[in-house]
């Protein structure tokens, strides 16, 4: 059922999943924000079953929320911190808005008032570990599990009224790992990737946070916000891209979960899918971390995509100890491994063109047929008529520099080369090329 909000009316949800209870106020139309006639306000509340989707976000992840074109959910990372905190939720109330607020446990144990001022204002909130571990993708599966139930502990500790926080969970750094995965799983917790950042925890101004989020908003045209409530240049930037928002039309969309009492928002499958299933092969297979870190790694210092160390205005204080030292891995190494289906070209004559470029195709040719074939198949195969017309064709569609490019040599063209030389010939010549070009390719 969508819940969408009723002007006027104030609502306080008591909401359990298992060990999950949260605490929402109402979501708010422009409409109703007080002394704000030009707030964005809330344009309705999302309830989502985490257990049916458990992981979301499409920098990481193949689903994300099913929202409409122009919608938008705000979340906040690595707070309470008071002194920021506070003035994003100063911001947030202004207009009306309601986000999601992935909270680290060491610091709702330090301002548990942040916690329950959270609340209060209506937001949703979630967890983010009890210490914000760096690399937290190669931690053991014991200390994935007492980060994340610390952290839960911790902020429940700080509502300090029986309710927990909502099942839902990023990963510091976004640093995912099957054992992280599966933790949250157990707990009935979803895991939250983004849709986009706006790079605030990097050393950027204000302004360049603004435009980061408004050009990746445009250019997905809906989804989740990634941003922190613990650095000056948010709360610089905030105002700003919540006005822009407004003047472009977006909307806010508040995201709580589901309990028996409220049950999830109807949805269709399609819906949480944000690209058709062909063009999630790959992402599918490798970037398990967010493609901005690759783009931008020559920029990343230690800690690898620590979104917490970043923070340049309280030089030499950190927001909470740096715990859990760990060796610094590059971003490369950092990665999984791709699967194999990501590189597998089934098309061995397609190989072969891109690999042998310093031999000219009739030489490569005659000498995988050579390889492929019995010696007469062979010899017909590269120097009768018309095997050798057409392996002259295949050279000549290639660059004048001689430099081959993938896929210029079509396979029709090369097997008919390669045919010539007999109908048993062909197929045995092309997985042999295929050996051939796997033993000289250095690496894909
Ligand atoms: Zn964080």
């Amino acid at each position: 059922m969508i819940v969408d909000v009723l002007i006027g009316v104030r609502r306080r949800i008591a909401v359990g999943l298992g060990l999950f209870t949260v605490m929402t106020a109402p979501a708010a139309l422009a409409a109703d924000c007080p002394g704000h006639p030009d707030a964005l306000g809330t344009s309705r509340t999302l309830v989502v079953d985490p257990r049916e989707h458990p992981r979301i976000g499409t920098m990481q992840y193949a689903e994300t929320l099913p929202l409409a074109d122009r919608e938008v959910v705000l979340t906040f990372d690595d707070g309470p911190l008071p002194k920021y905190s506070n003035r994003i939720l100063e911001i947030l109330a202004s207009h009306c808005v309601k986000a999601t607020f992935f909270l680290v446990g060491s610091q709702a144990r330090a301002n548990p008032e942040g916690v329950r001022k959270v609340r209060d204002a209506g937001h949703t909130v979630a967890t983010h570990t009890q210490n914000h571990p760096t690399g937290m993708h190669h931690l053991p599966p014991e200390r994935v599990q007492q980060e994340i139930d610390e952290g839960i502990a911790s902020v429940t500790a700080a509502l300090g009224d029986g309710t927990a926080p909502a099942p839902f969970f990023r990963v510091p750094g976004l640093a995912r790992s099957e054992a992280i995965e599966v933790h949250a799983s157990t707990l009935g917790a979803q895991v939250w990737s983004a849709d986009f950042p706006a790079d605030d925890w990097r050393h950027v101004s204000s302004s360049r946070v603004y435009e980061l989020a408004m050009q990746r908003l445009e250019a997905k045209g809906k989804g989740i916000l990634l941003l922190h409530d613990i650095q000056a240049r948010t709360v610089a930037a905030l105002p700003k891209i919540l006005q822009e928002m407004t003047a472009r039309g977006y909307r806010i969309v508040h995201v709580v979960p589901a309990t028996p009492e409220l049950p999830a928002t109807p949805t269709e499958p399609q819906q949480w899918r944000r690209h058709p299933a062909s063009e999630n092969v790959a992402t599918s297979h490798w970037p398990k971390i967010p493609n901005f870190v690759f783009a931008e790694r020559a920029m990343l210092p230690a800690p690898w995509l620590s979104d917490s160390y970043w923070n340049d205005e309280w030089p030499g204080q950190a927001p909470w100890p740096r715990q859990m030292p760990l060796p610094l891995l590059n971003a490369v190494n950092a990665l999984p491994a791709p699967g194999q289906s990501v590189f597998e070209f089934r098309d061995g004559l397609r190989l072969v063109a891109r690999a042998v470029p310093a031999l000219p195709s009739r030489h490569v040719e005659a000498k995988a047929a050579t390889k492929a074939a019995t010696k007469p198949a062979a010899e017909h195969a590269t120097h009768g008529r018309h095997g050798a017309k057409h392996a002259q064709a295949s050279a000549s569609r290639r660059t004048p520099a001689g430099k081959l490019q993938v896929g210029r040599v079509k396979p029709a063209a090369a097997s008919h080369a390669a045919g010539r030389a007999g109908r048993h010939a062909a197929q045995p010549g092309r997985r042999t090329l295929k050996r051939l070009v796997q033993a000289k390719e250095p690496s894909v």
